[in-house]
């Protein structure tokens, strides 16, 4: 029967298929770190497999980049299989990074070892590949015309082995040698009594230049960007280290596969910016001393993710460069200063930097003095003119995407994937794409790659596919495919992963801006290795969600999206998960506030502002505290009076100290945090009448506290919006104070639990279902409930001022939320209602915590500042 997927990508689920016979089970193309594995997985799980590969030999990039100086910047123990125990217990790793001939050595003993080469097929350059729908299989056609067909095709091509085009004018000219770091010459290179010219500083020139500058008689550098480098502090191994590792391997493997980027590293608690200047010193220091680059990235928490942090951890490496470089000029010309450190591959050297000292190496900043073109005996810049006798380029490679869309790669209905993936890759789980069946990518874009230690990352996609497969044959599946659903959702979710990063700030090749034309989108998945592969692994547990299979009798399509909520909204449910704290809803309110207050020094502090104020105002039934946050631009400003969050019964007036900091200066308004009277000591309507108490006060009393003489705006979030709402209609009602706009952060507008919201969201994202309902105990009488003052939602919503309502997509309250904000329009009131994807309850109260919310904040903030130009009194 001919197989028809037309809609399977859209998540329905395929007709059956009858498959028709194959040479292979697998095509693999590739032969390194990938390939092998992977032939030796399928072979040992009984499927029959071939490598194509376009090199002699096996070894893929310790195949290719022979240069002087070539070595991992991963050390070795780390950079290495751990499939086999006899295999890491054997291999002896002489260096902490060993050299690019120790590393090939190690890949061809793999082959030999595991007799992988009798079905690798070397000099195989494969050119094109085709999927038949009728046959359900690929036909892949070599370059030298021959055909294969096989069930499965998969691409182990490597994310860094399809070098760039050199991009520079008269890259034909030069006479001498030209050579290039990804395709160094096997009998290797003798610089002796050279006059060399090298493009490049990336990892690959950082690594040769010092190595050159041995060998050559004049060596000239030409830069056009400076990276950060850390010395790597090479020598062995040493044999304490390999002892305990060896005694340890699985233990320390499992630490690497659930680690942030593959090498087990602990996470650091300390932030660059919050710690003083002295200790960050110093931490920064001992990191530079170890040579490691993981390591040297994870000494703060904030380094990826804080420009100012990541700005401090620069300042550090800067004052290196120019401690170690002689020559002023040079080394202001050394530091890097467009980039984040970390958003570009920290390279790893040794004496890169000292090299720049030595009379006969010179730098050429190419951002003063750009290449104008190369010559036939040497290389012209705006200035000058060089003569070489060799140049030598290590500019790079069409990462990631490159060596796929080289290949014709054909799939369901004659689509093109270099077409599908003309504006950026899109892929489910890095690994396969709509539109092609049983095609799969090891380390493809959108997978954690070269972002990780990629032995680990490329073990991790050779068992995931393989195991695949074994399932799917042992179920009677024999077609695989991703719904456009689960694919337009990783999309979405590596996006959202990159956005709380600084890695989008750089033009690096993760961004394919080193390659003239290349799609500009961040194409690694910068989740990490563990949560990557937690994902994958749930995708498999939850039967294949996001996948249609198909088989002879029997299909399947269990559509859906993995990931949905934001990358830090998951990284802190999952801490609180494990934390296996009490639930507040098991706590007595005196316990529950004692918890919350301790739980709160945790927090990062929020950021300055220009004045803090405290004092108090008269509420319903007595005196109660405010906080007043006045931002540093001259005032007056507008006054935006705010009730915190803590369901009635939990916090303070400074319990949201982060939030109505960040708001004050975001929205230059001056925020009015105003305490309440707390359940159960004092029940309904307590808070809501000491609530309007306050926006009288407030409104009675602008001059004095220095604000704008117009109507205030209210604010709140949680029970606080619940505060706020009721304080504008009892407003509205007492005909004043007169309000310019109500701003409802995650509100309380009902005690409705049925609403989906409440079941969907029960728990798992800090605000529970058990939670609230202890919350409204506490707080409220059945009898009393569905009263407008407890339920806003029940009020009469006509003539209420300007809204903005904010609900949160993971949070009970959502559709109450939502509720409110349909329910005030209907009424006619002006409303702009933000639906926060991804987030929790607690999500844009979480300053400094939920980065993601970052941009919702200043939505928010920017929306209080309208309302304050609007200035709608609403009574
Ligand atoms: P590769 O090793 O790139 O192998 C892919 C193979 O596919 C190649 O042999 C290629 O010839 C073949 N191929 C491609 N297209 C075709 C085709 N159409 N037909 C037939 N054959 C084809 N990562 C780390 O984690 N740590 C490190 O220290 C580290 N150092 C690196 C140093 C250098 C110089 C470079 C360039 C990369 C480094 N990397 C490092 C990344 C490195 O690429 C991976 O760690 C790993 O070696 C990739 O293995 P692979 O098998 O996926 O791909
Ligand atoms: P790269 O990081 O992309 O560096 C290429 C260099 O060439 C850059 O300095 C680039 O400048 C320059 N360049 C490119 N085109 C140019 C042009 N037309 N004119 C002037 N300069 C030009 O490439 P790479 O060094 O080969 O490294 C790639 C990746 O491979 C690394 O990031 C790393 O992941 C891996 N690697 C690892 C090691 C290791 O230590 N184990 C060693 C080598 C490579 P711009 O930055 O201005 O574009």
């Amino acid at each position: 029967m001919a197989a028809n997927h037309n809609g399977t990508s859209n998540g329905t689920a395929p007709e059956a298929v009858e498959p028709g016979p194959t040479d292979f089970d697998v095509i693999v193309v590739g032969a390194g770190m990938a390939g092998l594995y992977l032939l030796h997985r399928l072979r040992g799980m009984g499927f029959s497999a071939v490598a194509l590969e376009a090199a002699d030999d096996v070894g893929g990039t310790w195949y290719w980049n022979r240069y002087p100086g070539a070595r991992c910047d991963i050390q070795s123990v780390d950079y290495s299989y751990s499939f086999d125990e006899e295999l890491q217990q054997e291999w002896e790793w002489t260096q902490k990074y060993a050299t690019q001939p120790e590393i090939l050595r190690y890949l061809q003993h793999v082959a030999d070892r595991f007799d992988l080469r009798r079905d690798i097929r070397f000099e195989t350059r494969v050119a094109g590949a085709e999927w038949n729908d009728d046959t359900a299989s690929w036909k892949v056609t070599t370059e030298a015309g021959d055909e294969l067909t096989g069930r499965y095709y998969v691409m182990a091509t490597g994310c860094l082995s399809m070098p760039k085009d050199l991009d520079i004018e008269g890259a034909d000219r030069f006479q001498g040698p030209t050579y290039f770091n990804s395709r160094w010459p096997h009998e290797g290179v003798d610089f002796t009594g050279m006059r060399v010219g090298l493009v490049g500083t990336g990892s690959s020139a950082i690594q040769s230049i010092p190595e050159i500058a041995k060998q050559a008689d004049e060596l000239v550098v030409f830069q056009r960007t400076p990276n950060f480098s850390v010395p790597a502090g090479h020598g062995p191994v040493p044999e304490e280290r390999i002892q305990d590792i060896k005694g340890r391997y699985a233990e320390y493997r499992a630490d690497a596969r659930v680690s942030r980027g593959g090498v087990p590293v602990e996470e650091s608690v300390i932030s660059a910016r919050l710690v003083p200047a002295e200790e960050r010193n110093r931490l920064l220091e001992e990191a530079w001393q170890v040579g490691d680059l993981i390591g040297f990235l994870s000494v703060f928490n904030d380094t990826g993710v804080s420009l100012e942090a990541n700005q401090l951890v620069q300042q550090f490496v800067h004052d290196k460069i120019k401690s170690i470089v002689d020559d002023p000029e040079t080394a202001e010309a050394l530091c890097p200063k467009d980039h984040p450190i970390g958003s570009k591959r920290l390279c790893l050297d040794d004496h890169y930097y000292q090299t720049y000292n030595q009379d006969h190496v010179t730098l050429v900043d190419l951002r003063k003095n750009p290449i104008t073109t190369i010559t036939e005996t040497g290389i012209d810049t705006a200035d000058s003119s060089f003569e070489f006798d060799a140049l030598v380029m290590a500019t790079g490679f069409d990462a990631m995407t490159g060596a796929i869309v080289a290949v014709d790669i054909t799939g369901r209905n004659g689509v093109e994937l270099k077409d599908k993936w003309a504006d950026g890759p899109t892929t489910y789980l890095g690994l396969t794409v709509t539109d092609f069946p049983n095609f799969f990518a090891i380390t493809g874009p959108q997978s954690p790659s070269v972002l990780s230690n990629m032995a680990v990352s490329i073990e991790q996609h050779v068992e995931w596919i393989t195991d695949t497969l074994a399932d799917m044959r042992e179920r009677g599946f024999s077609v695989i495919e991703p719904t456009e659903t689960a694919q337009a959702g990783w999309q979405q979710h590596t996006n959202d992963c990159a956005d709380i990063t600084l890695f989008q700030q750089a033009n690096s090749w993760y961004m394919g801006a080193n390659v003239p034309g290349k799609p500009r989108v961040f194409l690694p998945y910068v989740g990490g290795v563990g949560t990557y592969r937690a994902l994958c692994d749930e995708v498999r547990e939850r039967d294949y969600l996001g996948f249609a299979l198909a088989g002879s009798d029997t299909t399947q399509c269990n559509d859906g999206v993995i990931a949905e909520a934001q990358p830090d909204v998951a990284m802190v449910t999952q801490m609180m998960a494990e934390l296996g704290l009490p639930p507040i809803e098991s706590m007595s309110p005196a316990e529950a506030r004692a918890f919350m207050e301790a739980s709160a020094e945790q927090n990062p502090p929020g950021p300055e502002v220009g004045e803090v104020v405290d004092g108090t105002y008269p509420g319903a039934d007595g005196e109660l505290e405010y906080r007043l946050y006045r931002p540093a631009t001259p005032g007056p400003h507008q006054a935006v009076v705010y009730f915190h969050g803590g369901g009635w019964v939990l916090g303070s007036a400074t319990s949201d100290d982060a939030l109505c900091r960040d708001l004050c200066n975001q929205s230059n308004s001056i925020i009015i945090s105003c305490d309440y009277r707390h359940a159960p000591e004092a029940r309904f309507p307590a808070a809501v009448d000491d609530g309007f108490a306050a926006v009288q006060w407030a409104a009675a009393n602008l001059e004095s506290l220095g604000a704008r003489p117009d109507p205030v705006i209210v604010a709140g979030w949680s029970a606080g919006g619940n505060v706020a709402a009721v304080a504008c209609q009892t407003a509205r009602d007492a005909g004043g104070p007169a309000i310019a706009g109500q701003v409802l952060i995650t509100p309380v507008t009902d005690m409705d639990f049925s609403r989906p919201s409440f079941t969907e969201n029960a728990d798992g994202f800090i605000l529970t279902h058990g939670l609230m309902t202890w919350f409204w105990d506490h707080y409220c009488d059945e009898a009393d409930r569905s009263n407008p003052k407890a339920s806003p939602l029940h009020g009469d919503l006509q003539g209420l001022p300007p809204a903005v309502v904010v609900t949160a997509q993971f949070d009970p309250l959502r559709d109450e939320g939502d509720a409110y904000a349909a329910a005030l329009e209907a009424a006619g009131v002006p409303v702009q209602h933000m639906p926060l994807r991804g987030h929790m309850h607690t999500s844009v109260a979480s300053v400094g915590v939920i980065i993601s919310a970052n941009g919702s904040r200043t939505a928010i903030a920017d929306a209080i500042a309208g309302l304050a130009r609007a200035g709608v009194p609403s009574a």
